[in-house]
């Protein structure tokens, strides 16, 4: 079941106003063409020129992606170990490599995706991170997946800020003289994780950039999302605002454009949102991630949810039994879906129970659902990661959305439903007594852990970041960033 448009979709709607290709197996992946129906009206349209640049992208996927001929001489020449032989093909390659959380790696992977944009490289993906089981092949024809043949395929997930190869390394065995990309191997290692030092840092510089430029094959791994800080490169500037005149819609296009659940996945998130969610006057989604670690979590927490949904008017008042207050017959028999995604259970069986046990002012009901309770995070576990895209996914369906500050779980879920949410303070961000949420300003991700790096002076800055009207400190977290 799903409420049918009152009107044929145009291939244009079908499509998100341009930013999907045509023409590809609808079979083999269901949700690309059919999520516009679960969705609300899209309001907001890719650019002509993203949709123009995503085309010529997929053209260079396919002249140089996995197996083509230009693929194999490329991989010849990272073979020979040398930068001596010319390489010929004109392809060059950015491999995402996973680490933490899949919002992490959702976030991480989208980030990489536009580097591959701007620096015309191939985005290849390693399959040790099993995104196969969650993301349908984004581009046509050629596979984003990097082959069983490749080098060192099985060494890809090793490579940390000490290998050999690290760009931070080079930079510091080098003295930190300027590297010319001749005196580079023809595969560089780039460290973008949050434990990232001063020498990882200067990636986002504009010298290092050109440095990189030349070296055909780039191995990136990061839990960030660091596209605010892709933004500070001088040459990437104007083509980030031009690709994207509203930066607060950044991941919201290239979640949409990148990431289609696998026909397993759509068949979870279909049937549960059928079940559950379709039929509710309005729904509403609650994502909770508790990483404080005291005793008293759950009720702090518990009480914070309730205060900002009394207090920014999502949920309604409980009729109290000493109280008799007329009800308000205004919504009588609306139904409201609310949606919980938690790894633990308690939150969900609480405010279940307090609809059930009592009504509401307004006469509304309050259906509460919830569709797993996980108790611990597994990242390599494959069901896991399935049901948390599967939530993500969910979440990004409903009208309004409360989300965990500091949690790229509830990012994703956000950023790709278009959705400003509101999200619940950390208790040590916990501002002022009576201040549990706010609303966000923009759909766009926080950027935690920006590099703070000065690259004409070569120093940390500290916590200070030259802010200007379009990237601000985000609401949840005061040294990250993001764009409004
Ligand atoms: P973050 O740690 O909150 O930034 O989010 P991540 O998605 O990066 O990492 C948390 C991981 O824990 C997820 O990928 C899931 O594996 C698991 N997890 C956390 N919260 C939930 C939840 O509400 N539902 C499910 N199914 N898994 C969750």
């Amino acid at each position: 079941y799903f409420a049918q448009p009152p009107f044929e979709l145009s291939q244009q709607d079908k499509l998100l106003g341009g930013l999907l290709p045509a023409g590809l197996d609808e079979e083999s992946c269901i949700s690309r063409y059919q999520s516009v129906m679960y969705r609300k009206e899209q309001k907001l349209q890719p650019s002509p020129y993203l949709v123009s640049r995503l085309r010529k992208y997929e053209a260079l996927h396919k002249q140089c992606g996995p197996l083509t001929d230009s693929y194999k001489q490329t991989l010849e020449y990272l073979n020979s170990g040398s930068q001596q032989n010319y390489n010929s093909t004109g392809c060059k390659y950015v491999i995402w490599t996973p680490i933490h959380g899949l919002g992490n790696r959702i976030l991480s992977l989208a980030s990489t995706f536009l580097y591959a944009l701007l620096t015309n490289r191939v985005l290849l993906v390693d399959p040790e991170s099993k995104i196969s089981h969650l993301f349908c092949e984004p581009f046509p024809e050629v596979s984003w997946l990097v082959p069983s043949d490749f080098p060192f395929i099985k060494n890809l997930s090793r490579f940390y800020s000490n290998s050999p190869q690290s760009y931070g390394n080079l930079k510091k065995n080098n003295n930190h003289s300027y590297l010319i990309s001749s005196s580079l191997p023809p595969y560089v290692y780039v460290h973008l994780v949050h434990d990232y030092d001063d020498d990882d840092k200067q990636f986002f510089c504009d010298h290092d950039q050109t440095v990189l430029q030349n070296v055909p094959w780039l191995i990136m791994r990061s839990n960030i999302y660091f596209i605010p800080s892709l933004f500070s490169v001088s040459p990437f500037q104007q083509e980030i605002n031009n690709l994207f005149p509203n930066l607060g819609t950044v991941f919201h296009f290239l979640g949409r454009y990148l990431f289609h659940p696998t026909n397993y996945v759509w068949g979870l998130v279909t049937t549960y949102y059928n079940t559950n969610l379709a039929r509710a006057d309005e729904k509403m989604g609650i994502q909770i991630r508790v990483l404080d670690k005291d005793s008293n979590r759950f009720k702090r927490v518990l009480d914070q949810i309730l205060d900002c949904a009394g207090k920014e008017n999502l949920l309604p008042q409980l009729i109290n039994e000493t109280k008799s207050i007329a009800i308000q017959s205004v919504k009588l028999n609306r139904t409201k879906a609310v949606l919980i995604t938690s790894l633990t259970s308690d939150y969900f069986e609480e405010i279940k129970t307090m609809y059930w046990n009592h009504s509401t002012i307004t006469g509304e009901v309050i259906q509460v659902y919830q569709p797993s309770h996980e108790e611990n995070e597994q990242n390599e576990n494959e069901m896991q990661n399935i049901k948390a895209w599967a939530e993500m996914y969910l979440l990004s369906l409903t009208d309004k959305l409360v989300t965990s500050g500091w949690s790229t779980f509830g990012y994703v879920a956000h950023s790709l439903g278009g959705l400003k949410p509101w999200i619940l303070y950390l208790y040590e961000d916990y501002k002022a007594p009576g201040m549990s949420c706010q609303r966000a300003v923009s759909m766009e991700p926080c950027m935690h852990a920006p590099p703070y790096f000065d690259c004409t002076r070569k120093q940390y800055t500290g916590n200070t970041v030259k802010l200007i009207p379009q990237i601000q400190h985000c609401e949840d977290k005061l040294w990250g960033i993001k764009f409004i």
